[in-house]
């Protein structure tokens, strides 16, 4: 059994790591973040968080740093990259307000990214060390010890591997192979408002849906900047290429988009590519003293725009667990994976089916899905989300009352 003021490792001081620094921080554990970039949360673009999030974020207590830098969308549209047509409206003011309670937001994720680590840095008990890529880690009992590519030693009474989609901790503990390369890239580009010259909505969350391809857009800073993600199914999806060899790629992909669509792409900065991948679902991700959160433990294709929002919801839980456990890890770390997986393997599943069936159709399929959305009221929208947004229930206390 370890007491609080031992220290709790957690590698990768993402937003899943500086989540979980700050939830474990506040129960009054001692943690240490372990990053391998030089500086922590500095490279970003726009994130989307449904209101699931915010139940966390009251827990994290950052809910109103949160929302002053946010901005609340009047509405996500799914729209069809031929001729512009609405596939698709999912209200966000106040009939989904009323529902779900707490609002759906858009944020520059530097601006999220900061907010978690300035909580953390006014706790005594968060130690943020960066420059220290984690290589491997050693579980001797009651301790775990990992080593940095610089050949540092950290001992910790846990640790957690919050280090994303290639994380070095999931290698080790599940001898697996690469995370699953769908055969689609993304590109993303933030520029300000003032230039943008393509017609579009401003104020909403936009999806372009057409034939092996999308582009997302949404204000973020106050309505101050625009972002811009498009995805496309590329056979180039695995090599790296410049800036001209994007361009060539891009302008042919959507060379029969709407005009719109067009121009968006023509304000693209193709500086840096995605290669998207997931990852199967799996129901255990913890090993004795060890455990994965967010993208280490379950990655997932982005349709649902939920990956940021599970690993924070990874972290509240996670730090309930080692709460209640008082200083045994492995039932906390097991007690975490039960409360986690079916929820979060749903996230994974349904973003692929969405990915599959709905974001990337074409020619008749394309059609029916669109004859098949027309009828959806502003109710069945509500209702197919509700199991996500309506957020997650911690688990029981033991002997609480009913
Ligand atoms: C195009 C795109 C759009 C997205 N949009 C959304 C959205 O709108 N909403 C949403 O909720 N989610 C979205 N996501 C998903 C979201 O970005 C991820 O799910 C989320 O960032 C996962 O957080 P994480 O902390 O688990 O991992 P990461 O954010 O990947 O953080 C991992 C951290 O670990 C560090 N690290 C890695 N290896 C090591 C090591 N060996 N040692 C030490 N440190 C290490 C990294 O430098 C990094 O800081 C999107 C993803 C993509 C690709």
């Amino acid at each position: 059994m370890a007491a609080k003021n031992d220290t709790i490792l957690v590698v990768g001081g993402g937003l899943g790591g500086a989540a979980a620094a700050l939830a474990l921080a506040r129960k009054g554990h001692r943690v240490r973040v372990l990053e391998e970039a030089a500086e922590f949360g500095v490279i970003g673009y726009g994130i989307q968080l449904g209101p699931n999030v915010f139940s966390m974020f009251d827990k994290l207590g950052v809910s109103e740093a949160v929302l002053a830098e946010s901005i609340v969308p009047d509405a996500i549209l799914m729209i069809d990259a031929t001729d512009a047509g609405l596939i698709a409206r999912i209200p966000t003011g106040a009939s989904f307000r009323q529902r779900f309670k707490r609002p759906y937001i858009v944020i520059h994720r530097v601006d999220l990214h900061r907010i978690l680590l300035d909580a953390c840095k006014a706790l005594p008990n968060v130690d943020l060390v960066p420059l220290a890529g984690v290589v491997s880690y050693e579980d001797i009992g009651d301790r775990v010890r990992v080593t940095t590519q610089d050949g540092r030693a950290f001992d910790g009474a846990a640790l957690i591997g919050a280090d994303g989609l290639r994380s070095s901790v999931r290698t080790q503990m599940l001898s697996e192979g690469e995370p699953r390369m769908i055969g689609y890239v993304a590109h993303r580009t933030i520029v300000p408002m003032a230039e943008l010259r393509a017609d579009v909505h401003r104020h909403e969350v936009v999806l372009w849906s057409g034939d092996g391809f999308h582009i997302v857009h949404y204000p973020l800073r106050g309505g101050a900047l625009f972002n811009i993600v498009a995805v496309f199914r590329t056979s180039t999806y695995a090599e790296k290429g410049d800036t001209e060899a994007y361009r060539a790629e891009l302008n042919h992909t959507y060379r029969d988009s709407h005009p719109s669509m067009r121009a968006l792409i023509a304000m693209m900065d193709l500086g840096r590519r995605w290669p998207i991948s997931d990852r199967d679902p799996i129901r255990r991700w913890s090993r004795g003293h060890v455990t994965l959160l967010g993208d280490a433990a379950h990655p997932t294709l982005q349709s649902l725009a939920q990956g940021a929002c599970m690993a924070i919801e990874d972290a509240v839980c996670l730090a309930e667990m080692v709460d209640r456990s008082g200083g045994d890890f492995s039932a906390a770390f097991r007690a975490y994976e039960d409360a986690r997986y079916l929820r979060t393997a749903r996230v994974q599943y349904e973003s692929r089916y969405l990915w599959d069936n709905m974001y990337h159709l074409g020619g008749l399929e394309r059609e029916v899905m669109r004859r098949s959305w027309e009828d959806r009221t502003e109710q069945d929208m509500f209702q197919c989300l509700g199991w996500l947004y309506d957020g997650m229930a911690l688990p029981e206390k033991r002997g609480a009352a009913a």
